[in-house]
């Protein structure tokens, strides 16, 4: 039986010319698929094609500029196995999925997701026997594409032969679903997080929204269900020029989440990746947006502002309380600087 999500999934503006018409104007052809669910076309119409919401999900003729990295965080270098990336010893990323409830324009995987020889790709004995031979990897990271893709059937048996890796203590879902369709957290999906939480010293879920005007009461309703069933909720964003480049859109959203427990937990700088340089900002511009947010958040709900080190050096702190000012260098992971430039 399809479920509701998977019926207003299916009614989703796919091509440029259903987009073009949809919304009565016109855009760029860009090299990368399309994907809005008319749910939140209807939202972005409502509240216009300049709006937070329209630059998230809108085609811009920048996006077919070649500067960029195809794949800029070393997902490739990082993967010992098909759907694994494993670039921190304690964790590792699996993605079950190469696809979304939407198509972010800025997304960071763009060039990786939707190709043929994505290392997305799934050989599941590969990828469970990868994680049994690793007893060092203790949370596990479903991430994307977006794990809530799998209708629940599949998904309870993906997390039925994780379960049983006794070394996964750890369970993480990424997830863009609850802001955007609200209606994947039904009681099946409940149910099956339920039934595998009792398995795993900590099961979050990681929400992935950028702005408040994102978010209506059938969400947040889903956030309450999420809560009930003591489900830890975070909340990681991407600072995205024209979108949340303001201390103020940030706090916004920020007061938003915790007032419904969720925490926030990254604000990570936009990473290079091909066909989002209109998504880029400098680390210092990040820095003066970010430094108001320490006195006006609780000390427990100030996300970590993170840079993600081109090449695979892995993410790092981008504020620095010293200066707003950037020397051009980074520490990675492993305590080696490393050249970046915003
Ligand atoms: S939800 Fe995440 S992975 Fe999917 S398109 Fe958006 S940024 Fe990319």
């Amino acid at each position: 039986m399809t479920a509701r999500w998977q019926k207003i999934l299916q009614r989703s503006i796919r091509t440029h010319e259903e987009c073009e018409k949809y919304f009565g104007s016109s855009f760029a052809k860009t090299n990368y698929p399309l994907l809005i669910p008319l749910s939140l076309a209807e939202k972005i119409k409502h509240q216009g094609l300049d709006s937070p919401l329209a630059h998230q999900f809108l085609p811009q003729s920048a996006e077919n500029l070649t500067q960029g990295l195809i794949d800029p965080i070393g997902d490739h270098q990082y993967s010992p196995a098909p759907q694994i990336v494993h670039r921190y010893q304690s964790r590792a990323l699996l993605f079950p999925t190469t696809t979304c409830p939407v198509i972010c324009r800025y997304c960071f995987r763009k060039n990786e997701l939707y190709q043929p020889d994505s290392l997305f790709l799934p050989k599941e004995n590969e990828t469970l026997d990868y994680l049994l031979a690793h007893p060092e990897i203790e949370e596990l990271i479903l991430s994307g594409g977006d794990p809530l893709m799998l209708n629940d059937k599949k998904l309870e048996q993906l997390l039925s032969k994780i379960s049983k890796i006794k070394h996964i203590r750890f369970l993480r879902f990424h997830t863009r679903f609850i802001s955007i369709i609200p209606e994947r957290i039904n009681n099946r999906f409940l149910g099956v997080l339920n039934r595998y939480q009792k398995f795993f010293s900590r099961m979050i879920i990681v929400i992935h929204s950028n702005h408040i005007s994102e978010w209506g009461p059938a969400s947040l309703k889903k956030i309450a269900r999420l809560n009930k069933i003591g489900i830890e909720l975070r909340l990681q964003s991407v600072l995205l020029p024209n979108v949340n480049d303001t201390t103020e859109a940030l706090l916004n959203l920020y007061r938003l989440m915790i007032h419904h427990r969720v925490t926030p937990y990254y604000l990570h700088h936009p990473d290079h990746a091909k066909g989002t340089s209109h998504f880029q900002l400098s680390i210092e511009e990040g820095r003066k947006i970010f430094a108001p947010l320490r006195a006006q958040l609780p000390g427990w709900a100030l996300p970590r502002y993170t840079v993600d080190i081109p090449g695979g050096h892995g993410k790092v702190d981008a504020f620095n309380p010293e200066s707003y000012s950037f020397a051009g260098k980074l520490l990675n992971q492993h305590g080696e600087f490393v050249e970046y430039s915003s």
